[in-house]
């Protein structure tokens, strides 16, 4: 497994700055964040899942935007461990957490680890925010940030999650979608809806008509990107699929040869058995997915690859 690398992509340069940071390789637990600056805050757009790569992030954040993120206003897209495990550390200076109403107890509640699922020492400290200062996004809200702002923006329904945000920058027309856009490696649908997955893609084409995403997991691209359109038709694939059949182990392997490039490939059997529920009106037992994923995988997966992380290089 190479080094985690965070690449720093600066999408516009005047104010508002609007940053993506991106990270590679596209593996478990390694997500994108990303940020906006304006004179008077910085919108930082979801925290890493460990303290280490947490404190490198705010690092640069420092380092790009140095008088406005004293006032820091973390946004977290949705409750996994690798987008939200960070929020405190990065608010160990003050500042506010917004969140989806579904997602905000679970950031209250501090770092998910998820020890049935991976095996990892790189951790570091991981203290949950004041409970005070994570505040619920119901709908759309406007944050000012002096010069710029951003919008956050609740996501309708389950999709990726039931606590799904997403975060627009106007003037450049950038959307942060957080994990409703994989790119480059197999989605992750166990704990979200995938008919409401499709209709949040829609939602989001929509309503923002944005001209940069950035998303969740995987490289910047636009709403026209193959990538993008090749994750819709994973989704209705998926919906087809076990329309027919339930035989999940076959499946996954259908589609493991249908998308042989995409990282991740053990999520696959989780993801059918969710569009399975979905569409025969079933309860998903989420545990049994993840076990299935987990056999899938191998067993436990080690993330200690976390602690090989690299500085974070800017490119154009
Ligand atoms: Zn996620």
């Amino acid at each position: 497994m190479p080094a985690v690398t965070a690449n720093i992509v600066p999408l516009r340069h005047a104010r508002p700055g609007v940053v993506a940071y991106v990270k590679s390789p596209d593996e478990w637990f390694v997500a994108n964040s990303g940020w906006i600056q304006g004179s008077e805050g910085v919108a930082l757009i979801d925290t890493c899942g460990t303290e280490q790569a947490t404190l490198e992030l705010v690092r640069d954040v420092r380092k790009y935007a140095p008088e406005s993120a004293k006032q820091l206003t973390v946004v977290v897209t949705h409750a996994h461990g690798e987008h939200h495990n960070g929020v405190g550390v990065a608010l160990r200076d003050g500042g506010t957490v917004l969140a989806a109403p579904a997602s905000v107890e679970v950031v209250k509640a501090g770092p998910q680890t998820y020890g049935n699922v991976f095996t990892c020492t790189q951790w570091g400290v991981l203290e949950p925010p004041e409970p005070a200062a994570v505040r619920p996004v119901v709908g759309w809200r406007r944050i000012d940030l002096g010069d710029a702002v951003a919008d956050v923006v609740a996501v309708p329904g389950t999709a990726h999650t039931a606590g799904d945000l997403v975060v627009h920058e106007p003037r450049s027309g950038t959307l942060f979608t957080g994990d409703l856009v994989f790119i480059g490696s197999t989605p992750m649908a166990v704990h979200g809806s995938i008919p409401g997955w499709l209709d949040a893609l829609d939602w989001m084409q929509d309503t923002f008509r944005p001209r940069t995403l950035v998303p969740g997991h995987g490289p910047v691209a636009n709403p026209g990107h193959t990538a993008v359109h090749t994750m819709r038709v994973y989704l209705e694939w998926l919906l087809e699929a076990t329309a027919r059949s339930r035989d999940f182990s076959k499946l996954a392997t259908q589609a493991s040869l249908r998308w042989p490039t995409w990282s991740n490939p053990e999520r696959h059997i989780g993801n059918l058995m969710r569009a399975y529920a979905d569409q025969h009106g079933r309860k998903l037992d989420v545990d049994l997915a993840i076990d299935a994923v987990i056999a899938a995988a191998g067993g436990r997966i080690d993330l200690d690859y976390l602690l090989g992380a690299e500085p974070a290089r800017q490119i154009s």
